[in-house]
């Protein structure tokens, strides 16, 4: 799905440390990776987080900075359109707001809240801007969430109480994932509550909150059937009960957490979290909570690290190095561009390798985060090398042995080597510049300031990355150096020995426990940054197999996203929907062969989604209608999957055990799941179970492949090679023929 999952794999020190050091593992068993989206104030960490999860958006959501109220309802509504938050001030766009919105540049502006909020000055702005823009605003809080409520299609409901922030917001992300509108009442029920609730009939309704503040006798006075109630003597406790109950609902291995005594941070963040497949966790400002400390050690996954895309053994190809100047760190950002992404922020006086350059911009890698520095902000040396051949060197005038000679440059000379191609360097020699052959060339170390790799070899790593939403100022450095495992909480609870980390005990050699968390290192493709489509080798899916193998079968493909929906979208920039389109018709004409009938949710770039604005919901109750009608034998979807994270690889499928043949749906995940792993040898991430939507309300066995990365740059590259698509589709053909020849037992 375009659903941004991420799995990162990132080396960590402090985790190795924490191994290796008794005190450290039980005192703070905590050892995630961080990072924090925050800006100078609410309205700038809003578009830090806009800047991360977004690169366009079809529709943006304003809402007024101190608003809570209207706002703290919206994140399923805003899950559903793919729309960031902005905040903003109610006389006038906040300026910075404007340049976002250009950035973004949406069709459609939603004002969340009345004109006592977001003025009418705020209309006109917009419409000066050549914006159009709508308006979602009750006369309270509660209309206000029911209007919302009215823009969704669920037979469930959340009720929270609406008159503070937390318990609304802990249920905020399984209600933006799920798509259940999220209700607020007070301690009594508002009329528009009351009708809403007669009207829709929900067949689920879940409580977020104790009885204090959403009480028993005046929901059943009012004929409201609870299913579920989740409420904790305080916010934390709530937070960590819904997140616990709603476990299965989160694919990622990433948390979201927000401040738990302030709410502008969290809101926008929510509908991040949401995109990313992740919880939201509440938090005081110096210490985690037990409940929720809890629920992160239970979330924290640990697997063999993968290869580092950039390792430091002298093998990588960039020759430039740089040091950092600015005082206070320099960004590395995703995009040559001030108003790039920030990755992360590299410490001042840190030395980098200098990979490529555009402009005034470096590309580097730090932390196995690759992105872009600026040049204005480095100190750049180049590596030297010193002239092995015993006669001399030539220069030449180009990166090759018949390149014009301009001089020779005796033995033993040092030389700055300003380029690479192939095995040509680049270098200057009194005064002309040219090229020498690398097999005469010794580097040299001359970077005595880079960072020292660890004593200790690290053979673990966390899977998994707090982001934290919100500046020191509301989630205290402190904070967030527990989660980092570097020092200890201040709470005894905390302190408690937590079951030991789960590779310690489990085998990674071992793949055949199945445990979807460890990923065999024999798996692991090579550590490859750039991409070599004459690798790829057409394979013949009907080697072996019966001719006519799927005749009398319907099978239904269904193409991810389409139309306005891009999905996600790789770095380059590739779109989702076009790779899922073009694999999607590689296996039309495979089944084909194999005698299969085949149909289509979409077969060229459309949206199963007629009205505007854009409902993803609808988009997917129309494919979900078609294979329901068509009394298709199975429903294939077809994505690719995203990763804030652009190191993470790999191929995951999924089933739903909501789908009335979950067995089935099961077999045939496991089936398919297999036959591209072995065909296209991209990393098993296994099968999985989750509740996307077109799994659970189609009726027939289904699954859906998240065929590779698209925000990994070596997978985008594969998922735009037709000998890479029509390999996959080939891989879903053998899938499927193993499921049929392998039936599952009778129960
Ligand atoms: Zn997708």
């Amino acid at each position: 799905m375009a659903l941004l999952k991420k799995l990162i794999l990132s080396v960590i020190t402090s985790l190795a440390f924490a191994l290796c050091t008794p005190f450290i593992t039980q005192a703070s068993p905590l050892a995630f990776s961080t990072e924090r989206i925050a800006g100078q104030d609410r309205v700038e960490t809003a578009l830090k987080i806009s800047q991360k999860g977004w690169d366009s958006a079809l529709t943006v959501i304003l809402c007024e900075y101190n608003d809570y109220p209207d706002s703290i309802a919206a994140t399923p509504f805003a899950v559903n359109l793919n729309a960031p938050i902005l905040l903003t001030k109610g006389d006038s766009i906040d300026p910075r707001v404007v340049k976002e919105l250009q950035r973004l540049s949406p069709d459609k502006v939603i004002l969340l809240g009345g004109t006592a909020c977001l003025q009418p000055a705020i209309e006109k702005e917009l419409e000066g801007l050549s914006l159009q823009w709508d308006r979602i605003g009750g006369i309270d809080r509660y209309e206000t969430s029911v209007l919302l409520a009215k823009q969704l299609f669920s037979d469930s409901m959340i009720l929270a109480n609406g008159d503070n922030f937390p318990d609304a917001l802990s249920a905020a992300t399984f209600a933006g994932i799920k798509q259940i509108p999220i209700i607020l009442t007070s301690t009594t029920l508002p009329a528009s509550v009351i009708q809403y609730y007669q009207e829709t009939a929900p067949k689920h309704l879940f409580v977020i909150g104790g009885e204090v503040v959403v009480p028993t006798k005046e929901l059943t006075k009012n004929n409201f059937t609870i299913e579920t109630r989740l409420g904790g003597y305080d916010r934390y406790e709530t937070n960590a009960k819904v997140v616990s109950f709603m476990k299965d609902t989160y694919h990622s291995n990433d948390l979201f957490l927000a401040s738990g005594i302030t709410f502008p941070d969290a809101v926008a963040g929510t509908v991040l979290a949401s995109k990313s497949n992740a919880p939201l966790l509440l938090t005081e400002k110096d210490d985690i909570p037990p409940a929720v400390y809890s629920i992160m050690r239970e979330h924290m996954k640990v697997e063999p690290p993968t290869q580092d895309s950039n390792p430091s053994n002298g093998t990588n190809s960039s020759l430039n190095q740089g040091k950092v100047t600015a005082s206070g760190g320099l960004n590395l950002r995703e995009t040559p561009s001030s108003t790039g992404n920030v990755l992360i922020t590299i410490p001042a006086a840190a030395t980098i390798d200098l990979i490529e350059k555009q402009d005034q911009w470096y590309k580097t890698t730090y932390q196995s985060k690759t992105g872009w520095v600026s040049a204005d902000y480095l100190t750049v040396t180049s590596k030297m090398g010193v002239i092995s051949a015993s006669g001399g060197l030539n220069l030449r005038d180009t990166p090759s042995s018949s390149g014009s000679m301009l001089v020779t440059i005796p033995k033993d000379t040092s030389v700055e080597l300003i380029d690479q191609q192939g095995q040509w360097y680049k270098t200057t020699y009194q005064s002309k510049t040219g090229w020498i052959s690398a097999d005469y060339v010794t580097l040299s170390q001359t970077n005595a300031e880079k960072p020292t790799t660890p004593a200790t070899p690290i053979n673990l790593s966390v899977n998994g990355q707090v982001y934290i939403l919100g500046g020191t100022g509301i989630i205290g450095s402190y904070a967030q150096t527990i989660i980092e495992g570097k020092v200890s909480s201040k709470y005894t609870d905390n302190l408690k020995t937590f079951p030991s980390l789960p590779s310690e005990i489990k085998q990674p050699t071992d793949p055949s426990r199945g445990d979807d968390d460890i990923t065999p290192p024999a798996d692991n493709p090579p550590p490859v940054t750039t991409y070599d489509p004459s690798k790829e080798v057409l394979i013949n899916p009907f080697e072996g197999i019966p001719a006519q193998a799927l005749s009398g079968k319907t099978i239904m493909i269904d193409p991810g996203h389409g139309g306005p929906d891009k999905g996600a979208s790789g770095p380059t920039p590739t779109y989702e929907k076009n790779n899922t389109l073009a694999i999607a018709m590689a296996l039309n004409d495979t089944l084909k062969q194999a005698g299969a009938t085949v149909i289509f949710t979409r077969d060229r770039d459309v949206s199963l989604c007629t009205n505007t604005p854009y409902s993803e919901v609808e988009d997917l109750q129309g494919r979900v209608n078609l294979a329901n009608q068509s009394k298709a034998d199975l429903f294939i979807s077809i994505h690719n999957d995203a990763s804030l994270n652009t190191n993470v690889q790999g191929t995951s499928t999924y089933y739903s055990e909501d789908n009335p043949k979950q067995y089935e749906s099961q077999h045939l995940a496991v089936s398919i799941q297999s036959a591209v792993i072995d065909t296209i040898k991209t990393n098993n991430r296994g099968p999985k179970q989750s509740g996307f939507y077109v799994l659970r309300n189609t009726t027939m066995p289904s699954i859906l492949l998240e065929t590779a990365f698209i925000s990994n740059p070596y997978e985008e590259a594969r998922l735009q090679n037709p000998t890479f698509q029509k390999n996959v589709a080939g891989a879903i053909f053998i899938g499927i023929y193993n499921y049929y020849k392998n039936p599952l037992p009778e129960a």
